[in-house]
């Protein structure tokens, strides 16, 4: 028990470090999704977030972005409770069988115009889970994808740009992205 006491006290901890992430370069892309945002909604984005079956190592980037560091409601970007308040569905994993109907629902209860972005390899084609018996493919097996980001998993930075890639693509109307 000592030993490994002394060997707590001396030895680095065995996770990794945290990568590096300039702060200019993030306030400049937070204010690149902002300045758009404002320009096509005049408002705030609202975002509901779904886990269709993922490992959950895209939700903990996804939380990231609420965290001091990358304080995405800085720039007008912000996660709500319910699809009925919300502008976008950002999904992640790959669809289970279990959560097929539950993806269905909560996207026929968003609201017309709605974006839906699939986070993560994943959610593109089922990425390491392609073949198992739990799962109908990707995202757009269920629901009409508009982005996909790419990763495994993204990262917070990646997936900013991935948001303001869907407010560049969309036009004064956001249902025509
Ligand atoms: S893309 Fe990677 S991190 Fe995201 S759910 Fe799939 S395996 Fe997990």
């Amino acid at each position: 028990m000592r030993k490994f006491l002394l060997q707590g006290l001396i030895r680095r901890p065995l996770t990794e470090p945290a990568p590096r992430v300039s702060g200019s370069a993030l306030e400049e892309l937070g204010h690149a999704v902002q300045h758009l945002l404002f320009r096509r909604l005049g408002r705030s984005l609202s975002i509901r977030m779904i886990d269709a079956g993922s490992c959950n190592g895209c939700e903990m980037e996804i939380n990231a972005l609420g965290n001091p560091f990358y304080d995405l409601e800085r720039f007008g970007l912000k996660f709500v409770a319910s699809p009925r308040h919300a502008d976008v569905l950002m999904v992640t994993g790959p669809v289970t069988k279990n959560m097929r109907e539950a993806l269905k629902r909560t996207y026929d209860a968003t609201p017309e115009p709605k974006w839906v972005v699939a986070v993560g390899d994943c959610a593109r084609d089922g990425g390491c889970f392609v073949g198992s018996y739990a799962i109908v493919g990707g995202v757009a097996a269920v629901v009409p994808v508009d982005l996909h980001i790419p990763g495994c998993p993204p990262n917070p930075t990646t997936l900013l740009q991935g948001l303001l890639a869907l407010l560049e693509r969309s036009g004064t109307n956001k249902g025509t992205i």
